[in-house]
């Protein structure tokens, strides 16, 4: 069986042999800085040469020593191989990656994604930023992520179970997957089911023998060692994180609008899990949704369009298009120009590029997806005036509360389990006292909203709001403090490598 070796930053980062035990499946690993390389073919990496752009704009503001630098932007270790599956008669050859890009921090951390552009590249510039991301929330997790190129509308709920126990199982055998390895998640294309067919599949290997398996993913349904609130976290997320930015007085004066959310206009492009939850917790803090963008078409209405009703709409329809209280527009690209104050990219990649940036009208684009705007892009909305709040900021919502579930499932309770009756009963009496004090009874409705105690899902919620609003803070804080960094992401990417290089100093690895 192939091994990896332990987590070693100066040594070789480690890599998975090529399977030799299992001739239906074939596996490579590459060790990259920058560029892919499978077999001797190489081919152009644009994502993560875009986020490795961006890097070295940070690492120049933070003057790391040599070697520091490139040892943190590095992707320690890819794992690619194809796997065969039996799909209606015909097998299948199915490609798929996973990829750990920093060992600073155990277990590594990021999401899996099904679609069919998914590559070598992708996966490894999503796994970068799960490493910066991480370090950003205080996540004490390193960075991870994996594809299988598959359209899952392309196959029955049965045979997408079969593709992912058998993704899981070769994670299994190549040591890619654990509660103190690598925890993935749900991303693109994937959510709790495939969480829960993931965990059962490790389950079935480790169940017996290690305790804490269960944390071997995260985003899984709650009856299966998920934890409440993590569904709607990304998008909650977004809307703290916006909540935060629209809050400063002082950049909404330069973008010439008032502070607070109230009103805003936002578009959203992608109403899956991430586009969805914002657009539902935006529109409950009193934005505007006046747009919404899918694949198949945009739907806008200038007073606002009513998220849960859309929903409803997509759920009975199949599609959003044809939204009977707003105007369809057949060019979902296009919708993305339309005039708002907040443009919400919460779909896929290099949706914004340098082609279309020229044309973006939004004062501030809020990326709820990964690399949305490219790094050409954004050097053209920046020019522009246009806010940016970068994607490994913004997003993280998702993976913070993955660690709470993580942490959950390593603790063996619920969170509030163990104090919650015992809060509500020194509140109540507290509440009493007060009572006998003043002469006068609160009402019932009053004394309960005083009294209760926080379950898990307001343990969760609030552990999210107090992560994205410090963690906004942190990053503008250190965008003051370097006056030679002009923009938020580079002021995110420069305080998360610093966060990175302070372990591996502290570690005794570099000076
Ligand atoms: P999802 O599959 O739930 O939703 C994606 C939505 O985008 C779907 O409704 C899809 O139809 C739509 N879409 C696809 N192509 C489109 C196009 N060209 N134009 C407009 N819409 C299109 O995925 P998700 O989990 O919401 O993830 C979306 C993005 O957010 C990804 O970049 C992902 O990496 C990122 N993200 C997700 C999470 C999470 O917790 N789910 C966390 C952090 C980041």
């Amino acid at each position: 069986m192939a091994t990896k070796t332990a987590a070693k930053p100066t040594a070789k980062p480690k890599t998975a042999a090529k399977t030799a035990a299992k001739p239906a499946t074939t596996s490579a690993a590459t060790t990259t800085n920058g560029t892919n390389t499978i077999g001797s073919v190489h081919v152009p990496a644009p994502f993560f040469k875009s986020v490795a752009q961006n890097f070295d704009k940070a690492a120049k503001a933070l003057k790391l020593p040599s070697g520091l630098a490139e040892q943190i932007k590095a992707c320690n270790s890819v794992y690619y191989f194809q796997f065969p599956v039996r799909i209606r008669g015909e097998i299948q050859v199915i490609e798929a990656w996973r990829c750990e890009h920093s060992h600073h921090k155990l277990p590594t951390k990021g999401g899996i994604r099904y679609s069919t552009m998914v590559d070598q590249d992708e996966v490894m510039a999503l796994a970068a930023l799960m490493t910066y991301k991480c370090a950003i929330v205080h996540v004490p997790f390193g960075g991870a992520k994996g594809g299988i190129k598959i359209n899952p509308r392309d196959y029955t709920d049965d045979e997408l179970e079969r593709i992912t126990r058998r993704y899981t199982s070769e994670l299994i055998s190549k040591n890619f997957i654990g509660p103190a390895v690598d925890v993935p998640a749900p991303d693109y294309g994937t959510g709790e089911r495939e969480m829960a067919w993931i965990a059962d599949t490790y389950m079935a290997f480790h169940g017996g023998r290690d305790i804490n398996a269960l944390g071997c993913v995260t985003g899984k349904p709650i009856a299966q060692g998920g934890v409440r609130g993590r569904r709607e976290a990304t998008g909650r997320g977004v809307m703290f994180g916006l909540r935060q930015a629209t809050a400063d007085k002082h950049d909404m004066k330069l973008l010439k609008l008032t502070p607070g959310l109230e009103g805003k206009s936002v578009i959203i492009q992608g109403f899956g899990n991430v586009g969805y939850y914002a657009a539902k917790f935006l529109q409950e803090q009193g934005a505007l949704i006046t747009g919404i963008i899918e694949w198949d078409g945009a739907v806008i209405n200038e007073k606002g369009i009513n998220v849960e009703e859309l929903n409803q709409y997509r759920i009975a329809n199949k599609s959003i298009t044809g939204y009977p209280k707003a105007k369809t527009m057949k060019d979902s690209k296009a919708a993305l120009e339309l005039e708002c104050d907040i443009l919400i990219p919460a779909a896929l990649e290099s949706q914004i590029t340098s082609e279309n940036a020229p044309r973006i009208q939004a004062k501030i684009i809020a990326e709820g997806a990964n690399g949305p705007v490219t790094a050409d892009a954004e050097d053209i909305l920046l020019k522009k005036g246009i806010l940016i709040i970068p994607d490994m900021y913004l997003n993280a919502g998702g993976v913070t509360v993955s660690y709470f579930e993580w942490l959950k499932n390593i603790s063996h309770v619920r969170f509030g389990r163990m104090e919650r009756r015992f809060e509500e009963n020194t509140q109540s009496r507290m509440v009493s006292s007060i009572e006998d004090l003043v002469g006068r009874n609160f009402r019932q409705s009053e004394r309960d909203l005083m009294i209760r105690g926080a379950g898990e899902e307001d343990l969760v919620n609030s552990g999210l709001e107090d992560t994205m609003m410090s963690s906004y803070e942190e990053i503008k804080e250190y965008y003051r403090m370097h006056k030679e960094i002009g923009d938020l992401r580079t002021a995110a990417f420069a305080s998360a490598i610093d966060k990175v290089a302070t372990t591996y100093r502290q570690l005794g690895l570099f000076p």
